[in-house]
């Protein structure tokens, strides 16, 4: 039995997609990886066909032996999967499985298009699944699979989370047997196009040096409600909010990574919120980190997880660059985004801790979400005037919201009437695109942290807020942005 497991993301992460592969392998089943990345998902462009019929034509001929293919997405990856699943089945019969975070949370809508749904983890999931088709076991009784042609969905139990994540092997990063589509045809993974792409991914490309992301636990301790981690809660009421894997199973993975790529630079932990680790296990994660890895690395952190001791453990092994939700300055927002914890005073206690450290490392980044339709004028300008006081450098990554099926923001708008339009169109807003306005304008102009914050302040200041932000300028907002929108096109689109 093959199985082929396909990757529609950005770049040639897929850390979850990886470690599938590897647990087939490990099982005696043999994988192959086709990764088909598409920037354009990246920022929700729009359009259902995503991939050239060459490339569809040659991913089919590298299934034709597979006895199950299986797609990994998320929501703004959708269109993707359906191209490709509805491509294969007409080509062959091989039947195939969706998983990851959009089928675990939509597995209904995923079974109108694949033959299997994976809700929930899949490592043993999809190692069973392929077990049973190849001895002809009974699909239905799997945990976490839905089976289409069975007509088994919702009254298949749910499968427990895995407890200790050690149990796992790392992601598969042999070479072997893995593909990419790398310009218009899909072509033999090797070391050269691995090294191409990792420092083209999104943060090499940013920092100028080639990263190698990891994660040392899953999920969150946060129930932000616009996040899959608030619906993936709820699915998993019992579970832990957070799982960690040990310092010495994280650090096997990045010695074994180092060994087999030696230009990685530095290494990002994607973990929701590294910093909520308690400090004694950070100590000790970190103390491992220095010794046996000492490379410089980025991760991410929450207002409500950062303090100055967990900042000195971090920049003693090597941090140079850090990731922070900040979201709204809004306290009616942050209520209505289950983050009334996470107040200005709390996050500008955080930036002040990562500020002290800032002449040894890179200017943090700090994510504002735009475009809430929840949102009065007033509650934009608080964000503003949050950003106006934050200490310098930083930069701030604008992301224009959008609502994640099976959220509790989503079910919010749903009921207040913001959400129009039917999957998948809603499934391709971009949340790069923002919305024309006077609010959104100013965070443009400050998002590289230069704008003077004196004259922020002023233009965030309540009357010059009222004035500037009134239907009068309306126009001349929709003109600049439309502006902007062209030059971005014009230079900055790959
Ligand atoms: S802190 Fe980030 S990952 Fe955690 S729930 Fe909030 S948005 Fe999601």
């Amino acid at each position: 039995m093959i199985v082929v497991l396909v990757s529609p993301y950005p770049d040639l992460t897929a850390f979850g997609l990886r470690t599938l592969s590897a647990c087939l392998r490990r099982a005696g089943i043999e994988a192959r990886m086709v990764f088909l990345p598409d920037r354009a998902s990246e920022d929700g462009a729009a359009g259902p066909d995503r991939y050239p019929q060459a490339v569809l034509e040659q991913l089919a001929a590298l299934c034709v032996d597979a006895g199950l293919i299986g797609i990994s997405l998320m929501t703004n990856s959708f269109d993707n999967a359906v191209q490709i699943t509805r491509h294969l089945r007409q080509a062959g019969r091989i039947p195939v499985v969706w998983g990851g975070v959009h089928p675990t949370l939509r597995p209904q809508e995923c079974l109108e298009y694949a033959d299997f749904v994976c809700v929930g983890e899949g490592e043993q999931a999809l190692v069973d699944l392929a077990r049973a088709l190849v001895w002809g076991g009974d699909t239905r009784a799997i945990p976490g699979i839905w089976d289409r042609r069975a007509g088994s969905g919702p009254g298949v139990p749910p499968r427990p989370l895995v407890r200790e994540l050690d149990r796992l092997p790392a992601p598969d990063y042999a070479l072997e047997g893995h593909f990419v589509l790398d310009g218009s045809r899909i072509e033999p993974l090797n070391l050269a196009r691995q090294r191409q792409f990792m420092a083209g991914a999104s943060l090499s490309s940013l920092y100028g040096r080639i990263g190698y992301q990891t994660l040392t636990g899953r999920g969150c301790p946060h129930r932000c409600s616009y996040c899959a981690n608030d619906a993936l809660r709820t699915m998993y009421p019992d579970s832990p909010p957070v799982r960690w894997r040990t310092a010495d199973h994280v650090m096997q993975e990045l010695e074994a990574a180092r060994r087999a790529m030696p230009f990685i630079e530095f290494v990002w932990f994607s973990d929701d919120a590294l910093t909520s680790m308690p400090g004694k296990a950070m100590r000790e994660f970190f103390g491992q980190y220095r010794e046996r890895i000492g490379l410089p690395f980025s991760c991410l952190t929450s207002p409500l997880t950062l303090a100055a001791e967990k900042m000195d453990i971090l920049m003693d092994a090597g941090l140079f660059s850090l990731q922070m939700g900040v979201q709204t300055g809004s306290p009616r927002i942050q209520k209505l985004y289950n983050r009334a914890s996470m107040t200005n005073e709390r996050i500008l206690s955080a930036m002040n801790c990562i500020h002290a450290h800032r002449r040894r490392m890179m200017p943090p980044l700090y994510d504002i979400i735009l475009d809430a339709p929840f949102e009065t004028a007033e509650d934009k300008r608080q964000t503003v005037a949050l950003v106006a006081r934050m200490p310098k450098p930083f930069r701030l990554q604008l992301f224009s919201l959008t609502f994640f099926p099976g959220t509790g923001l989503e079910l919010q708008a749903r009921e207040a009437g913001f959400m129009h339009g039917e999957p998948p169109e809603i499934y391709r807003k971009s949340y790069e695109e923002r919305a024309p306005g006077y609010h959104n304008l100013l965070l443009t102009m400050a998002r590289g942290g230069r704008f003077p914050s004196p004259l922020l302040r002023f233009l965030a200041w309540r009357p010059v807020a009222a004035a500037f932000g009134g239907d009068a300028f309306k126009p001349a907002w929709a003109g600049i942005f439309t502006a902007l929108r062209r030059l971005k096109r014009r230079f900055f689109r790959p």
